[in-house]
C-alpha cells in the first residue's frame, strides 16, 4: 500500500519486490505483467446454476435461509442487495468488530441492512482477548512472514469461522461471503478447472494447514483454551455451507461500487485514500507498513494487481489510490498502544529495521 522503491510496474503497479521475487523488465513491466498467464475461462451460466440450486436447497428454512457476513464494504453490500432483490432470501446480516474497525465501517452495514430491511447481529469479539490475538499475530517471530500477510490470513480464518459457528447455533444452513476472487483463491475455496491453479490452490492450503499447526502450539502455550476457535482447521462446521457469490458471478468492482452507491446509498469508506478501492479495518495500514519497511508488496497490492490484469479495476484507478496514500505514524502508534503491545513492537522493528526507523522513534 505503500511506496518504498520508484521501481513500479506501470501497467498493475507492484513495485520491484524480491520477497514475492518480482522483477521489472527494460519496458517497464513486473514479472507477473509479462508472464502470459491465461486467465481461467469461466463457465458462468453453469456456475450461476449452481449458486441458484444452492439457494433452493435452503428455501423455507426457518428461522432464516442464510447468513451474510456484512464487512461494510462494497463487495458485501452489492451481494446483500443480490440475494435480497433478485433472489428474495430470508437473511440474518452478521456485524463483526473486531475491535479494531473505523466507525464508517458499521455505519455502512447498518445502513444497508436497514435499506433491505433485514434484520442484524452486531457481534464484538471479546476485546482482550483479541488484544492479545493481535499482538501474536504481529509480533511472534514464529509466526510473521517478511510481507507481514500472517495477519490477514489467520484473522480472515477465524472471522468467518465466528459466523459460520454463530449460523450454527442460530439452525441457520448457509453462510454468504463477499471474498473476491484472489481471497477466495487464497483459502483453497475457489472453484477451479485448471489443473495448474488447481496445484497451486492446493499447495498454498497446505502451506496454511501448516501454519495453522505452528500458531495453534504457539498459542496453546500462552492460552491452551482458546487454541481451536482461534485457529481453525476448516471455515465452516459440518452442517453450516459456506457460500462465495463471486466464485458463481463475475467480478466487476467499480460497476458493484456504483449500484450500491445508487439502490443503497452506501458511501466508500477513504481511510486508506482518497480513491477508494477497498475497505479494511485498522491493523491493514499497520502490516501494510511493516511489508513497506520490509521492502515487499502487501497483498492488498497483489490483489489490486491481480485485478488490473484481470481488466476488472482500472490501472488509472489504482495508481491514483496509490498516490494518495500516506504513512500515518500517529495512528500507527496510537494503535499499538492500543494494543498494548509498544514493548513487543519496539523490539520487533529494532531487530528488523534498525534504531532510525520512524515508528520505533515514535513509540
Ligand atoms: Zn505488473
Amino acid at each position: 500500500m505503500y511506496r518504498y522503491t520508484e521501481k513500479i510496474c506501470k501497467k498493475c503497479h507492484l513495485q520491484e519486490d524480491a520477497f514475492h521475487g518480482i522483477t521489472l523488465n527494460e519496458q517497464g513491466l513486473c514479472s507477473l505483467c509479462v508472464k502470459i498467464s491465461k486467465s481461467p475461462k469461466r463457465d458462468w451460466d453453469n456456475l450461476q446454476k449452481d449458486f441458484e440450486t444452492k439457494l433452493d436447497n435452503v428455501r423455507g428454512h426457518l428461522p432464516y435461509e442464510g447468513m451474510i457476513m456484512m464487512s461494510g464494504g462494497k463487495d458485501s453490500a452489492y451481494m446483500a442487495n443480490l440475494l435480497k432483490k433478485k433472489y428474495g432470501m430470508n437473511l440474518l446480516a452478521f456485524i463483526i468488530d473486531n475491535n479494531y474497525e473505523y466507525p464508517e465501517t458499521f455505519d455502512n452495514a447498518k445502513t444497508i441492512a436497514h435499506k433491505l430491511d433485514m434484520p442484524y447481529i452486531f457481534y464484538r469479539q471479546d476485546p482482550k482477548l483479541m488484544r492479545q490475538y493481535y499482538q501474536v499475530l504481529f509480533c511472534e517471530d514464529a509466526l510473521s512472514q517478511q510481507d507481514c500477510g500472517q495477519v490477514c490470513t489467520f484473522c480472515g480464518r477465524f472471522l468467518i469461522r465466528t459466523a459460520t459457528d454463530f449460523a450454527r447455533c442460530m439452525g441457520i444452513p448457509l453462510v454468504f461471503s463477499g471474498h473476491n476472487p484472489e481471497q477466495i483463491f487464497l483459502m483453497g475455496e475457489s472453484i477451479e478447472t485448471d489443473l495448474e491453479r488447481l496445484t497451486i490452490m492446493e499447495f498454498t492450503m497446505e502451506l496454511v494447514a501448516e501454519d495453522t499447526q505452528k500458531a495453534s502450539e504457539v498459542w496453546g502455550k500462552i492460552t491452551p483454551a482458546h487454541t481451536n476457535r482461534l485457529f481453525p482447521r476448516s471455515l465452516a462446521p459440518k452442517d453450516v455451507s459456506l457460500v462465495f457469490p463471486f466464485q458463481h458471478f463475475p467480478y466487476e468492482p467499480e460497476k458493484m461500487m456504483r449500484t450500491v452507491r445508487d439502490e443503497l446509498d452506501w458511501l466508500p469508506i477513504k481511510r486508506f485514500s482518497k480513491t477508494y478501492i477497498a475497505s479494511g479495518c485498522r491493523l491493514v495500514k499497520l502490516w501494510a507498513y511493516l511489508a513497506h519497511c520490509s521492502n515487499t508488496n502487501s497483498y492488498v497490492d497483489l490483489e489490486f494487481s491481480s485485478q488490473v490484469r484481470s481488466g476488472t479495476l482500472a490501472s488509472e484507478t489504482v495508481q491514483k489510490f496509490y498516490s494518495e496514500t500516506n504513512v500515518e505514524i500517529d495512528e500507527l502508534s496510537a494503535l499499538i498502544r492500543e494494543l498494548d503491545m509498544t514493548k513487543e513492537m519496539k523490539l520487533l522493528l529494532e531487530k528488523q529495521f534498525g534504531k532510525t526507523n520512524e515508528l520505533l522513534q515514535k513509540l
